[in-house]
């Protein structure tokens, strides 16, 4: 199987901004391990900002564009730095591409960001990708890291697109808000009901909040592309995701 895992902000660092090592460690094992028993992976990382923001004691996030890109900057070495470590260590190689929407937008641009994302699959790594934050403003964004890894999961043809969140899955309401939501495990069409359960962006460091995910959702699984949302806290849930089982919520792509 080809299978894209996109990480948010709130899995992998701490709300200081500092990595949170034992999900990192967790994902990067699971993922290590489905490549040895032969699925293609690649992943969509956020947490560039946020993590730069610990490495340079922030006390706050920025909210001036320079600050918030020089902290990008820094953070995203720091996060290919730990994934280049970690998968090293399981035998690993993995390839930084960091993209803007014009690469998308662009189809001569965006025909190379597929070729070099193909031929990274190819060679065996597994693609590494994230906005650019360092150089993309507002007019030039992707906005968020869903819809990057439902662009991903399209222009390689994948198999299921795994998004791992700071909650459980699509709830009918929100959970932060309504304690008595219920957890939705399966949707196999994506109505204006289902639409209006996802509110808006969730946590502090985090962009997307539900309603990326939904739209996420309607993108891949138009080209026959599941998509799952599973709890950050348990990567090991991936297992479960691609046989079948969701601990979670599965969006069935239209076959
Ligand atoms: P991440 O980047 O970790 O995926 P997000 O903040 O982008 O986190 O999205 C998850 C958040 O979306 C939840 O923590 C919750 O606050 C919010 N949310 C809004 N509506 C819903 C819903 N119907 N079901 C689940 N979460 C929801």
């Amino acid at each position: 199987m080809r299978i894209v895992v996109k990480v948010g902000t709130s899995t992998i660092a701490h709300p200081t901004g500092r990595l949170n090592i034992r999900h990192v460690d967790q994902l990067v094992r699971v993922m290590a391990d489905l490549k040895n028993a032969g699925h293609e992976l690649i992943l969509v990382s956020s947490g560039a900002i946020g993590m730069g923001v610990g490495k340079l004691n922030l006390k706050t996030r920025p909210d001036d564009i320079p600050s918030k890109q020089a902290a990008a900057a820094v953070g995203q070495c720091e996060l290919m730095y730990t994934y280049d470590k970690l998968f090293g260590s399981y035998n690993h190689t993995v390839g930084q591409m960091l993209i803007t929407s014009e690469d998308i937008e662009d189809e001569n641009r965006r025909t190379n960001f597929e070729n070099t994302m193909n031929r990274l699959l190819e060679l065996g790594a597994i693609p590494v990708i994230n906005e650019n934050d360092t150089t993309s403003t507002s007019e030039i964004r992707v906005g968020d890291n869903d819809t990057l890894g439902a662009i991903v999961a399209k222009a390689t043809g994948a198999d299921i697109l795994i998004l791992l969140s700071d909650i459980d899955g699509l709830y009918d309401d929100n959970p932060s808000v309504n304690p008595d939501a219920v957890l939705i495990r399966q949707v196999d069409e994506i109505t204006e009901e289902i639409t209006a359960m996802a509110g808006g962006a969730g946590s502090e460091f985090g962009t997307g909040g539900m309603a990326t995910k939904i739209a996420a959702a309607r993108m891949v699984t138009e080209i026959g592309c599941d998509m799952v949302i599973i709890n950050g806290n348990n990567p090991e849930r991936m297992y479960d995701a691609i046989e079948g089982t969701v601990l979670g919520t599965r969006f069935s792509g239209c076959k």
